[in-house]
């Protein structure tokens, strides 16, 4: 037995991963990778069986953000081509927001999540998440997210009530790395968003970026530091460093390298919902279908302002690698590409944020 299948038969036997070994899967040799995906495979079959899910994200308000986030062309502190010069940015109607979901569940997606590049809801837009919560739980099995950046418990709670099943807020990094790239909230400002989505009562979606200049002691405190927030779902983005941000010019972390960070969050979290989130397509490339190994679900149909591969393509790669989709329902069905070939999304994207959301 290999020490990396020896590894999976620990977690599922529920032993905690320590940082050590959460370490040595980082520095996996290239000649075991396939052992190590192995391994992280049955630890994400036992909980998630060989179902994907997708998630649609559906970009509500964009381009003018007050905060300073180093990695986000969402900012008005940056000068990022497409950022609103005005500062202003229009949200989407109701209407708008519901036809998005009405796509998603076309797409045969299991979420949909309605995204404002806020520092937090103003209570209009809150209103507006809302009214379009309570009309699409009304009308479609699917289930609902939404990330709007900082929140009060006051309006965690308001979300939450009006069918908000899942709320997201990533961490991004480690609280030691944090301010080297945000100057305008603390790392501890988003944890206690997150602690207030769950007190709400809704799931809580937190997870972070791997390339942002961290060291691998930051992505394992990531690691760790989500699993003692006990949140249940991680989305894994791989920084696409955008023009006119701070981290412009910042190499594409090796796809070999994404796969072990993958897997270290599967073993660090072997029951959640992880997800291969934004720069999926352009890190991984020809690699991409591996990642369904140790993450269970991801995004169709672009980020919130980088293009992503279309529901179709996914379709097509869930099934030639011989995995289901998941629904809402949490029914398990084929995925179809030929089925999903003509949903595309109408194009709203700002300047080419490649991460799934703040
Ligand atoms: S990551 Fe979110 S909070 Fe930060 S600048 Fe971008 S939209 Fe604003």
């Amino acid at each position: 037995m290999s020490a990396w299948s020896s590894l999976s038969e620990r977690v599922l036997a529920g032993q905690l991963i320590s940082r050590d070994e959460a370490r040595a899967v980082l520095h996996a040799p290239a000649d075991e990778l396939l052992a190590l995906l192995d391994a992280a495979f049955t630890v994400r079959r036992a909980y998630w069986g060989r179902r994907v899910s997708l998630h649609v994200l559906d970009n509500a308000k964009l381009g003018a953000c007050p905060e300073d986030c180093g990695f986000c062309s969402q900012s008005r502190a940056h000068q990022s081509p497409g950022a609103s010069p005005s500062g202003e940015a229009p949200m989407k109607s109701v209407d708008d927001l519901v036809e998005g979901a009405r796509r998603a569940h076309a797409a045969r997606a299991k979420r949909y999540c309605m995204v404002t590049a806020t520092r937090g809801p103003s209570q209009r837009d809150l209103d507006t998440i809302c009214a379009a919560a309570e009309r699409i739980k009304a009308e479609l099995d699917i289930e609902l997210c939404a990330s709007l950046g900082l929140l009060t418990e006051a309006k965690a709670q308001r979300l939450a009530a009006s069918g908000v099943d899942r709320f997201n807020h990533n961490l991004e990094t480690s609280e030691r790395h944090y301010d080297k790239i945000v100057s305008t909230h603390t790392w501890r400002d988003r944890v206690e968003t997150v602690q207030h989505a769950k007190n709400a009562g809704m799931d809580t979606c937190c997870g972070g970026i791997v390339g942002l200049g961290e060291s691998e002691d930051d992505l394992l405190d990531l690691a760790f530091a989500l699993r003692e927030l006990d949140v249940d779902s991680v989305p894994v983005n791989f920084l696409d460093a955008r023009p006119g941000t701070p981290l412009a010019g910042r190499a594409l972390v090796e796809p070999g390298y994404a796969l072990r960070a993958l897997c270290m969050f599967r073993f660090v979290h072997p029951r959640t919902d992880l997800r291969v989130a934004g720069g999926r397509e352009i890190t991984l490339r020809a690699l991409q279908a591996m990642a369904l190994y140790p993450a269970n679900s991801i995004f169709t149909q672009g980020y919130l302002t980088t293009g992503g591969a279309t529901p179709s393509a996914d379709h097509q790669m869930i099934k030639d690698a011989g995995f289901e989709l998941e629904l809402a329902s949490g029914e398990a069905v084929p995925a179809d590409p030929q089925a999903v070939a003509a949903i595309a999304a109408p194009v709203r994207r700002g300047p080419s944020l490649p991460v799934a959301r703040s």
